[in-house]
């Protein structure tokens, strides 16, 4: 089922915290929203589940104009990072829940059927009498994911949803929460502050900021392509350094960057580390090496230009490098903003 918000507005006494956004999920797709803290991710969620109303403009699921549909009759399935789970029930118990106070009445064995079926789909077969308490938060995410889905509704809705979990859990979940909406085909609104999650998980991420959309695409879309140094920036893992825009090309240090839509003047230069090359004489801006960091697949260069700038590079493991060598960098490829 297709989700579209048109023009939605929405705000808190005289505190606006969404305006007028305009976006649509196509039926089975996963779109992140992403956005710093306060950026009104929550708030559209909650809009869409009908736990609070717009103020203005339209929410439609399919062709239904879905705007002032009451929560219950929505069919939507949501899971939050603090919508916990009943502490006195059992996993089977919770899952069952929604099924139990629904208005679509359902047999006992057709309910506990259901609630089979979606044990072996979240993977908790063994788990099914235990309490909320008695197994680890990413199982208890799962249990809350098999409630939501318990109720088959057209849309799912996460907030967080792994939001207070490790980082190793959560990567996991994340693989596992993909291949579980894919089977299901349900179309999914997940919010996240965490880009990685977002650039892992969803086939378009709409980021927000200020209650504004201010890009929208694939997650290759957004990375290649970021369209203000807001949205670089926010992305993260990327160097932010200061040239001087003149007819066409940035000028800095001893290199020069093609930027042919940049009015003259300041301008920011963002590279990613992945993006800058090491060479040990030659053109380029000159740096030095501060610290050297070995990762698994690569070696992270912290270097100095020589106007005191830091960046980082990212560089082959095998590559010989230490403090207080001294090269040059070329810039295979930048996003540049006027500063
Ligand atoms: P976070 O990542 O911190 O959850 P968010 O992007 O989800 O943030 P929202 O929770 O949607 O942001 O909040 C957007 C803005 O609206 C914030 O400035 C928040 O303080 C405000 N806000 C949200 N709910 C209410 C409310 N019930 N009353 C007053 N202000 C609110």
């Amino acid at each position: 089922m297709k989700i579209r918000l048109d023009q939605v507005v929405k705000s808190f006494d005289t505190f606006r915290a969404v305006h007028g956004v305009s976006l649509e999920v196509a039926s089975g797709e996963l779109v992140a929203l992403l956005g710093p803290s306060g950026s009104g991710k929550t708030t559209i969620l909650r809009m869409i589940a009908g736990l609070e109303y717009a103020d203005g403009g339209t929410i439609s699921f399919g062709n239904q104009d879905a705007t002032t549909i009451p929560v219950r009759e929505r069919g939507v399935g949501f899971v939050f990072q603090h919508y916990a789970l009943f502490p006195h029930m059992t996993v089977s118990e919770n899952i069952a829940f929604g099924m139990k106070v629904s208005k679509v009445k359902r047999s006992k064995k057709a309910i506990a059927d259901r609630v089979e079926e979606l044990l072996s789909l979240v993977q908790l077969e063994g788990l099914a009498d235990r309490f909320p308490n008695q197994i680890s938060g990413g199982q208890r995410q799962r249990v809350a994911l098999a409630r939501a889905l318990a109720v088959d509704p057209k849309v799912l809705l996460l907030d967080e949803p792994f939001g207070a979990l490790d980082a190793a859990v959560r990567r996991d979940l994340r693989i596992w929460l993909r291949a579980i909406q894919e089977k299901l085909g349900i179309t999914t609104l997940f919010v996240t502050h965490d880009q990685e999650e977002a650039l892992d998980l969803a086939d378009r991420v709409v980021i927000l900021n200020g209650g504004k959309i201010v890009q929208e695409g694939t997650p290759e879309d957004v990375t290649r392509r970021p369209n203000s140094a807001f949205v670089t920036r926010f992305l993260g893992d990327t160097n932010r350094l200061q040239g001087h825009a003149r007819g066409g090309q940035i000028f800095l240090g001893g290199a020069n960057v093609a930027a042919p839509d940049i009015r003259d003047g300041q301008a920011e230069i963002y590279v990613r580390p992945a993006d800058l090359e090491w060479t040990g004489e030659g053109e380029g801006v000159h740096a030095t090496v501060t610290r050297v960091i070995d990762r698994p697949d690569n070696r992270r260069v912290l270097a100095r230009l020589d106007n005191g700038e830091p960046v980082e590079l990212d560089v082959a493991p095998e590559t010989r490098l230490a403090r207080g060598d001294q090269g040059y960098l070329k810039i295979r490829r930048a996003n540049v903003f006027a500063g």
